[in-house]
């Protein structure tokens, strides 16, 4: 490897789906906790973009070191956007991934045309390269809410979260980051990193 990039998280699924990808490139991708940094800032930002600064910029001011974060979230149209930048924390900072999406599926209760229940994922990731420039990169995958969840693999939103007529939690992982928010953001980084 010659070069190694800080992903300002610790979250395991992260860490290796960008691990898997950057490691063509030579490129080693630690988590915080493997930089012997770990930061908890808070995500205050209104954006994806704001939030995903917030975390690379306190990582990259304490190690001077090139470094990734990103952010992510569901937006539903009939929610005007939510949850949005507040999908972690939809619920409360206790609730579990099935309140989050039970909670969803009982604001969309009424709506019964499924194109009415259109949504999608968003992630964006901040790279702060060796002189603290900052480049971002979105992804976005469209879907509808479904009327119930289904599947069980993944996380978070997954099992009510429809691309075609499966969910994301219906899918194998690998099937996933092939049409994901966040693989489709990974892959802008990826197609700007071999570029340098
Ligand atoms: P963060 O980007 O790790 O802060 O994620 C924000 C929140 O958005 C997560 O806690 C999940 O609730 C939701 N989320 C982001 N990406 C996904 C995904 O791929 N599937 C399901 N939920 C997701």
């Amino acid at each position: 490897m010659n070069k190694n990039i800080i992903l300002a998280s610790n979250n395991k699924h992260k860490i290796q789906e960008i691990k898997a990808k950057l490691r063509v490139l030579n490129i080693d991708v630690l988590s915080q906790s493997e930089s012997g940094c770990n930061i908890d800032v808070e995500e205050n930002g209104t954006t994806f973009a704001e939030n995903a600064a917030i975390k690379a910029k306190a990582l990259y001011e304490i190690l001077k070191k090139p470094v990734i974060a990103d952010d992510s979230g569901l937006e539903v149209d009939y929610l005007d956007g939510a949850p949005g930048v507040y999908s972690a924390r939809f619920c409360g900072p206790d609730a579990t991934d099935k309140d989050k999406y039970n909670k969803i599926l009982e604001l969309l209760k009424d709506v019964n045309d499924i194109k009415k229940r259109a949504a999608r994922f968003k992630c964006v990731i901040c790279y702060i390269d060796e002189q603290g420039k900052e480049h971002f990169f979105e992804g976005v995958c469209e879907g509808r809410i479904s009327f119930e969840p289904k599947g069980d693999s993944n996380f978070g939103y997954d099992p009510i979260f429809l691309v075609g007529d499966r969910t994301f939690a219906e899918m194998s992982e690998e099937e996933k980051n092939k049409i994901s928010h966040r693989g489709l953001a990974i892959d802008k980084l990826f197609k700007y990193l071999k570029k340098q």
